[in-house]
Order: structure tokens, then C-alpha cells, then sequence
């Protein structure tokens, strides 16, 4: 109910702050219920060499069925969960069913995982990527973690100290998002990731002629510079391939490719993979 200030106006904001709590109250009620209720599910996005296009692994996302109801983004819900202490716990689940779905794939194909920053806070990431690696049985060459520049912002030297463990035990680790950070750059130099995906904001904007190809170009030439892998992600037209060829990106992923699917709807293989690296008619 609204209330009037000392000088008789009337104050709007109490209600609908009030509102806005209990809405958080009953997201963060519903999101503790989510894993024990299996509303939780993981999907899977392919990421294609660019110059084969075949198949080369898949990124796991996260999916909430909330109460039956559609599914809300990661986006919304990744942040609160951070939030609310829950992430551990769903990040320790997205690992294990990962690396359990992995195991049942042909064994070329690997699984990328991410990472939220504060996964790392707790000291025991390592841990835990090693308890879902023997669990599945899954090889380590065959997990690639995906984290953002934040990790190496945050506790630096624990951080890495945990990212290079991760490497020493063969799981690769690549840098999310790359080129919407502060200082992405300064990065590269403190530790050697294994992949650069290059943020789909830059992708969107190919190939209308603007900066973004310059961008895409400068990363990828960077990439090659430090012997890194380039992935582009949000790729939606031929066109955007085609561009994306040429500059000699190594592993693309979009919509034009798939979305991501449920374990049981995967193909392994692209079925406009001809078509599309067929020379050009006349
Ligand atoms: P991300 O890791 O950068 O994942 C790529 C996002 O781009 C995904 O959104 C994917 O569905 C979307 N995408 C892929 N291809 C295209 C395309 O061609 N066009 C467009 N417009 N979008 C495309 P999604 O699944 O909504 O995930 C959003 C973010 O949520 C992810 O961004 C990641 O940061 C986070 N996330 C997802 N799953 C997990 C998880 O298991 N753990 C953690 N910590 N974060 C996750
Ligand atoms: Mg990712
Ligand atoms: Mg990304
Ligand atoms: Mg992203």
C-alpha cells in the first residue's frame, strides 16, 4: 500500500518494491526446487571446424523447465544462482551429466563446459572437474572448460593457479565471450588458453562492411600470433561462414549450424556440410 511522506505526497514506490522482493522470494524458492524436482536439463550446441565443417565437439547449456512452464534463459537465472549461493551445486551437475553424455559420444567429439567465476571461489573447481572426469570415465582431452575474463579478474593467483592445474591434467580451457571484457588483452598474456571464442556481438555485425570484420581479423591474426584456436559463435548466414573462412577462424557455432538439442536429438554430422563447401558455381 502506498504511503504518504511527511509532506503529504504520496510515496509509489513501496508496493512495488514489495512486489519485485516477493517475485525474488519465489524465484529463488522455485530455482533451490529446480535440480530435485528435474527441472533442470542440459542441451547441447555443436561448434564445426570452419573449414571441414564437420562436427567437433558441442557446448553444454542450461536449460529451466520451471514448473512445467517455458524455459527461462540461462542469462536470467545463471546470475541469481550465483546470487543465491546455488551454482556450486547446479555447476557441479552441469559437469557430471556433461562429461556422463560426452562418454556415450564417438570419441572425436568433445564437451564444452562453462564456468561461472564463482565456482572458483571455493577452491575446490579442480576437484570436482576430476570427480566428473573419472565418474564418466570421460578422457581429459576430451573436456574443454569455458570461462570468462572474470575468472583471472577475481583472486588472480588461486585462480590460475587452478587453471593451470586443469591444463596440466589435459582439459582445455577457453576464453568466453572474448573482446567484450575491460581488458581482454592482458589475458591473453597471463595465461595460455587453449581457445579464443570470439563474442557473437562481433559476429552479428558481419560482414556489413563496418569495423566488425576488422575485429574479427585482428583476433584471429592475435590468435594465430600466441598459437591459439578461434571460435566464432552466433553464426546465422552462409555469408557470415564465408567471411568467417577466409579470415581463417578454426571452429565455428550458430544458428545456421543447430541449436542446441537434448542428448537424444544430437546428429554428428551436418547435413549442409557438402553443399556448403562446394565451390561455387559459376
Ligand atoms: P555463452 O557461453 O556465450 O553461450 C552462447 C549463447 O549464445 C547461448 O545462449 C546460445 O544458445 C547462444 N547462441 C548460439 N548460437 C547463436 C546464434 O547463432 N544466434 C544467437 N542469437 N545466439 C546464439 P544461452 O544458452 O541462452 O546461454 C547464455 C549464457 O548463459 C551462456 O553464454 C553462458 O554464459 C551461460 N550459461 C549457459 N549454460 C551455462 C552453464 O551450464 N553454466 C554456467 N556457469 N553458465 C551457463
Ligand atoms: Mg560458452
Ligand atoms: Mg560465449
Ligand atoms: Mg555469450
Amino acid at each position: 500500500q502506498a504511503k504518504a511522506d511527511g509532506r503529504g505526497r504520496v510515496c509509489l514506490f513501496a508496493p512495488e518494491m514489495e512486489a519485485r522482493l516477493h517475485e525474488r522470494k519465489a524465484l529463488e524458492a522455485d530455482l533451490r526446487e529446480a535440480l530435485p524436482r528435474g527441472e533442470m536439463e542440459l542441451h547441447y550446441q555443436p561448434l564445426l571446424d570452419a573449414q571441414t565443417l564437420e562436427i567437433a565437439g558441442f557446448e553444454a547449456l542450461l536449460r529451466w523447465k520451471r514448473q512445467g512452464r517455458e524455459y527461462v534463459s540461462p542469462a536470467e537465472f545463471i546470475p541469481f544462482a550465483e546470487e543465491i549461493g546455488l551454482i556450486e551445486q547446479l555447476g557441479e551437475w552441469v559437469l557430471e551429466q556433461a562429461c556422463f553424455q560426452a562418454s556415450k559420444w564417438p570419441n572425436h567429439l568433445f564437451v564444452a563446459v562453462n564456468l561461472s567465476p564463482v565456482q572458483f571461489r571455493q577452491g575446490n573447481v579442480v576437484l570436482k572437474v576430476l570427480k566428473a572426469l573419472t565418474r564418466s570415465g570421460l578422457l581429459p582431452q576430451r573436456l574443454e572448460l569455458e570461462i570468462t575474463e572474470s575468472v583471472l579478474l577475481e583472486a588472480s593467483d588461486l585462480n590460475l593457479a587452478a587453471l593451470n592445474q586443469l591444463k596440466e591434467m589435459g582439459v582445455r580451457i577457453a576464453l568466453d565471450d572474448f573482446g567484450t571484457g575491460y581488458s581482454s588483452l592482458s589475458y591473453l598474456s597471463r595465461f595460455t588458453f587453449d581457445k579464443i571464442k570470439i563474442d557473437q556481438t562481433f559476429i552479428r555485425d558481419l560482414p556489413a562492411g563496418g569495423h566488425a570484420a576488422a575485429v574479427v581479423e585482428m583476433i584471429v591474426d592475435l590468435g594465430g600470433r600466441f598459437g591459439i584456436k578461434t571460435t566464432a559463435e552466433g553464426v546465422e548466414t552462409d555469408e557470415q561462414l564465408h567471411l568467417l573462412q577466409q579470415l581463417g577462424c578454426s571452429q565455428v557455432q550458430g544458428f545456421l549450424f543447430a541449436r542446441a538439442r537434448l542428448p537424444g536429438d544430437l546428429q554428428f554430422t551436418y547435413p549442409r556440410q557438402k553443399e556448403l563447401l562446394a565451390p561455387a558455381l559459376g
